[in-house]
């Protein structure tokens, strides 16, 4: 059998890309490495995606899910993509699950948390080392912890960590935050955090779990300690598109024209894991919609 699209990712693009390809009447099913939903199942609270004032990232996610199956759309959970082969007009999806034959491919892989390259991080994560306060944050309920990067992933992570941790200490290599204005003003103007600025976490140590980190001012060449019982490491992401033989720019995301085709004909790719310059739900969600539609006309146009 040969589909219409294949969709490689479950988040909010790949799920709208999904949406509009099932109403647009093709044969698509959608590929997920682990369960649908992204990295938005993860984040606390969504406060800016049109719509909802204030709602979780799961439930978010739930909704997008919901609204994909409503249309009828194939989803298939713990499949790994490992590789794409252009055959002209089809391309073949190699997967840990067998291969699937398409018209059309769409990339929707989004991105991983990057490391920090900190002494130690490794060995200490899951041990006070984390990057998902959503998952983690509990244990260290009356605590106090470290969150490493200036970007509204570790602004807002910050803030959801007081209402479990007793201090949270934001460590920022510069002296200003890269985070949206609104969400600085929120962490500025909340008493459990404060900053340490111009400054780079280079080792993290303790026994047998998290007990402090060091420090280096930049600025100064200073090194000191941070005592903490865990480190929130947010410092950027890294696309996951390590299969995709298509054009990337030097750090790995998908180079696409305005209708989201990459440099193969039929490969789509739409979300964070393109080159774009906003990485948003609401973005993701457009991009996804773009993509679909572009592939209906390229099917057509065939
Ligand atoms: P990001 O915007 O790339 O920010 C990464 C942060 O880590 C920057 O402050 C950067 O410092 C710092 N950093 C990078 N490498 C470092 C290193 N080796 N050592 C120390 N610090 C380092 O990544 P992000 O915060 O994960 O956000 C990714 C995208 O998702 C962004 O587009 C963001 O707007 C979006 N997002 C939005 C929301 C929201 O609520 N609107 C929430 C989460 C994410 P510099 O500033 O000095 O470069």
């Amino acid at each position: 059998m040969v589909y219409d699209v294949v969709i490689i990712g479950g988040g909010p693009a790949g799920l709208t890309a999904g949406i509009y390809a099932k109403r647009a009447m093709l044969n698509a099913v959608l590929l997920e490495k682990m369960g649908v939903g992204g990295q938005i199942i993860v984040t606390d609270l969504v406060e800016n995606f049109p719509g909802f004032q204030e709602i979780s990232g799961a439930d978010l996610a739930g909704k997008f899910e919901q609204h994909a199956r409503k249309f009828g759309l194939e989803t298939k959970s713990m499949v790994e993509v490992t590789g794409i082969e252009d055959r002209g007009n089809t391309k073949v999806v190699k997967t840990s699950e067998g291969e699937f034959e398409t018209k059309t491919v769409i990339i929707t892989t989004g991105t991983t948390p990057k490391k920090l390259g900190a002494k130690h991080e490794f060995a200490f994560t899951g041990r006070g080392v984390s990057y998902c306060a959503t998952c983690d944050g509990f244990f260290f309920k009356d605590k106090t912890v470290v969150v490493v990067g200036g970007g509204d992933s570790a602004i807002t992570e910050a803030i959801f960590l007081t209402k479990m941790a007793k201090k949270v200490i934001v460590v920022h290599r510069r002296d200003k935050l890269r985070a949206e204005k609104i969400n600085q003003e929120h962490a500025f103007a909340n008493p459990k955090i404060s900053f340490v600025w111009d400054s780079v976490v280079e080792e993290i140590s303790g026994k047998r779990v998290v007990e402090k980190v060091v420090v280096r001012n930049v600025k100064k060449n200073e090194v000191s300690e941070i005592k903490t019982d865990g480190v929130f490491i947010y410092v950027g992401l890294i696309p996951n598109t390590g299969f995709a033989n298509v054009k990337k720019d030097e750090w790995g995301f998908i180079i696409t024209n305005d209708s989201r085709e990459t440099s193969i004909k039929g490969i789509f790719a739409a979300g964070d894991c393109r080159v774009t310059p906003l990485r948003q739900i609401a973005t993701a969600v457009g991009d996804g919609a773009i993509a679909a539609v572009s592939a209906e006309r390229y099917i057509e146009g065939l």
